[in-house]
């Protein structure tokens, strides 16, 4: 057998019930994330229908292009489920029963003290090439097919509670003594007051369009991410491949000195982490006007935050920002915090105002600013500045 390094792979998830929208295909997106952290670059989901011309197709397709192909669904014993007939097609195999498998679902059976039916006995097929991936929580095995030119073909159970575990126990520990996925890295800044179409105009269409290193964007709720993620590049004639962490770091240095005051956090890191570590021993203490309370909510059970208080946003208060600071300072002085900020929401055409007060032992600040929306999201975003405001105010060491 070739040997083949497996390191693109396209997922099949295969189901009428998915292509009429009755079930969320979830199972490509777990088994997405599983593939990339395996180094596994993944080219493509697809949802198709229970049409044995469409799945077979689809696999044949699919391995023109990846090392490996993974499909969930189909494995059932009804007429409807045809993931076997389509691989078998694909490879120009015909199946037949396996006695040991049909054998260890008869045994399924018996134990249930049912009988096992004729339709069943499909699930005991196999083709040359194929191993039965067990199933110990119903009776579809899965499939693990090897290609003669190296590829694999993996076919797993659709209900996510059986593809989970073999997936798990049966088919990762398989691919790692294989040998499968690139060197990859991958690193994410999160950036601040900074918006996804201004932020392409910075990086050009040169850096967004390269493929190694990847750099892209994402519109998160809480920041705008910038991915930077690279494979391991190939080495020129005779020498070994090139380190994708690397890479990963040059372009990241690149990036930082274009983004500088934009960068708030790396990889994980949320709001609390980063306002946390800016804060140290020193405590928050919070007013909310005309919010809905959203500073509080992302902040969360932060253990920085000693005190937060809504203020509703129809009373007097929602009329101006006049006594802002003395709201920041008052909310500082009652609660013992560090640290006190009041923020002001208000409707702003189809965007929200916001103004936000700093109080510290150094003085008050006060700034405004228009966030993007209105409503709730416009009041969600208005807490997304007032963490960025904080993050600018407060001093790296805490006091
Ligand atoms: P199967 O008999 O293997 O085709 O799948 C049976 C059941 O598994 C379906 O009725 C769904 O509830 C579930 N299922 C199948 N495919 C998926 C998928 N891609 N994502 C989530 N659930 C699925
Ligand atoms: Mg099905």
């Amino acid at each position: 057998m070739p040997e083949r390094r497996l390191e693109s792979g396209e997922l099949l998830a295969i189901g009428t019930e998915l292509t009429v929208g009755d079930t969320r295909d979830t199972n490509g997106g777990d088994l997405a994330r599983e593939l990339t952290t395996l180094g596994v670059q993944v080219g493509r989901l697809v949802a198709l229908p229970d049409e044995l011309a469409a799945v077979t197709d689809a696999f044949a397709q699919a391995l023109t292009r990846a090392d490996l192909v993974v499909s969930t669904g189909g494995l059932g014993p009804t007429p409807d489920d045809l993931t076997r007939e389509a691989i078998a097609a694909v490879f120009g195999e015909t199946p037949e029963v396996d006695r040991d498998l049909e054998a260890w679902l008869r045994e399924l059976f018996q134990r249930r003290g049912l009988v096992m039916s004729d339709a069943n006995r499909k699930q005991a097929w196999l083709i040359a090439g194929a191993r039965a991936l067990p199933n110990a929580h119903g009776t579809a095995p899965g499939w693990w097919v090897d290609a003669s030119d190296g590829r694999v073909v993996i076919a797993l159970p659709g209900p996510p509670r059986e593809m989970r575990p073999m997936w798990r126990e049966h088919v990762v520990p398989s691919l790692l003594a294989r040998g499968v996925g690139s060197d990859r890295a991958s690193r994410t800044l999160r950036l601040t007051d900074i918006g996804e179409s201004t932020l392409v105009e910075l990086l050009g269409e040169e850096l967004l369009r390269s493929r190694n290193p990847e750099v892209a964007t994402y519109a998160r709720a809480d920041a705008v991410d910038l991915r930077v993620a690279a494979v391991a590049p190939p080495g020129d004639e005779g020498h070994e491949r090139g380190d994708a962490r690397e890479l990963v770091e040059s372009t990241v240095r690149e990036l930082e000195h274009k983004l500088r005051d934009h960068i708030f956090g790396r990889d994980e890191e949320t709001w609390v982490d980063v306002l946390g570590a800016r804060l140290g021993a020193r405590r928050l203490a919070c007013v909310e006007i005309g919010t809905g309370g959203h500073l509080t909510a992302l902040l969360g059970s932060a253990p920085f935050v000693t005190f937060s208080e809504l203020l509703a946003s129809a009373t007097v208060f929602a009329h101006s920002d006049e006594h802002l600071e003395d709201y920041a300072i008052h909310v500082r002085g009652i609660s013992g915090a560090d640290v006190g900020v009041a923020i002001r929401a208000s409707d702003h055409g189809g965007d929200t105002a916001v103004s936000i007060a700093i109080a510290t032992d150094a003085g008050t600040s006060r700034v405004s600013r228009i966030a993007f929306l209105g409503g709730d999201e416009g009041r969600r975003r208005a807490a997304v500045a007032a963490c960025a405001e904080l993050w600018r105010r407060l001093d790296a060491a805490p006091g």
